[in-house]
């Protein structure tokens, strides 16, 4: 499993203001720029060029279930 205080350091590097990311599966997710970064033997691989479109990471059910937005 994914160490959560690494996973509380990441950011999206394809956004600007480094919005944090989600652990959905297998993937670490932007919802800002809707995508998705795979998680390869535990290592997250945050790079533009090996991410996935959201929809492709996500069974599309699970994507209606997304939480809403808290901004605070
Ligand atoms: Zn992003």
């Amino acid at each position: 499993m994914l160490n959560p205080q690494l996973l509380a350091i990441l950011a999206c590097p394809a956004c600007d203001d480094r919005p944090p990311l989600q652990l959905r599966g297998a993937y670490l997710v932007c919802y800002q720029c809707r995508r998705a970064y795979p998680i390869r033997d535990e290592i997250p691989v945050l790079l533009i060029e090996e991410a996935v479109p959201l929809e492709q990471a996500l069974p599309e059910h699970e994507e209606r279930e997304l939480p809403p937005q808290d901004e605070g």
